[in-house]
């Protein structure tokens, strides 16, 4: 599958749909007009790569729109070199959106096809993320703490153990709520370790889901 002319004029003209709902960050725009996000959907859905709407991916899972992507990746307010988590690869879209703002990425995901499939497929494109087979209410003790975390599922509630891994200083962008809604919710750590917590309205993502990795 190649990237053509015709596949970078849609990108264009989705950046300007999501100029026009209040994303203003430009190397987020400019890192959505780079990705070829019709690589990262099945072959059925190519037609609509380029619509501001969220897509299935396999395993139950789908690809978020490229709206709440702009508008999470915007939230976290990243600065070149900056160590940042992602949970929930899925199709590593948004992993290579935060890998496009110059940062360190990591990113963990529990369904062991989803990894694999990405652990093939951002090499294959040119990115190089460190991807992780897991499960993310438990982070990367290992390589924290994190400048940024990026949450990319649904979870009742805000992940102790995730803002425990993060840097004072950092900053945490993660959905809450049920399976029907849930708020964006921007965590602040601040240098002598508190958090205080901001909103951002309310969103529909696929759950965070407890526990186990799944096959
Ligand atoms: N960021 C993705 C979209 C993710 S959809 C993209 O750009 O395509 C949410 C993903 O979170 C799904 O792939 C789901 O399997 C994963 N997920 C759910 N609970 C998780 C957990 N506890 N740990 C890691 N990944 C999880």
């Amino acid at each position: 599958m190649q990237d053509t002319f015709r596949h970078k004029g849609l990108r264009k003209k989705l950046v300007e749909q999501l100029r026009t709902k209040s994303i203003t960050n430009e190397q987020v725009l400019a890192a959505i007009e780079k990705i070829p996000r019709h690589l990262f959907l099945d072959l059925a859905f190519l037609e609509f790569a380029y619509q501001d709407k969220p897509f299935p991916i396999g395993s139950g899972q789908t690809i978020s729109q490229p709206y709440t992507v702009a508008f999470q990746t915007q939230l976290l307010d990243l600065k070149p070199r900056e160590k940042v988590l992602e949970i929930g690869t899925g199709s590593g879209y948004q992993a290579c959106v935060l890998a496009e703002m110059g940062v360190k990425v990591f990113s963990i995901e529990r369904q062991k096809k989803l990894f694999e499939k990405a652990k093939t497929f951002l090499p294959s494109i040119g990115y190089q993320i460190r991807l992780f087979y897991g499960d993310g209410y438990k982070g990367l003790p290992a390589f924290a703490p994190f400048d940024k975390i990026l949450i990319t599922a649904g979870a009742p509630c805000i992940p102790e153990a995730l803002v425990q891994q993060l840097r004072p200083g950092g900053r945490m962008v993660v959905p809450v709520g049920d399976g029907n809604h849930q708020e964006m919710t921007l965590i602040k750590k601040g240098e002598d370790g508190t958090t205080t917590i901001e909103h951002y309205g309310g969103f529909l993502f696929v759950p965070m889901l407890e526990n186990k990795a799944q096959d």
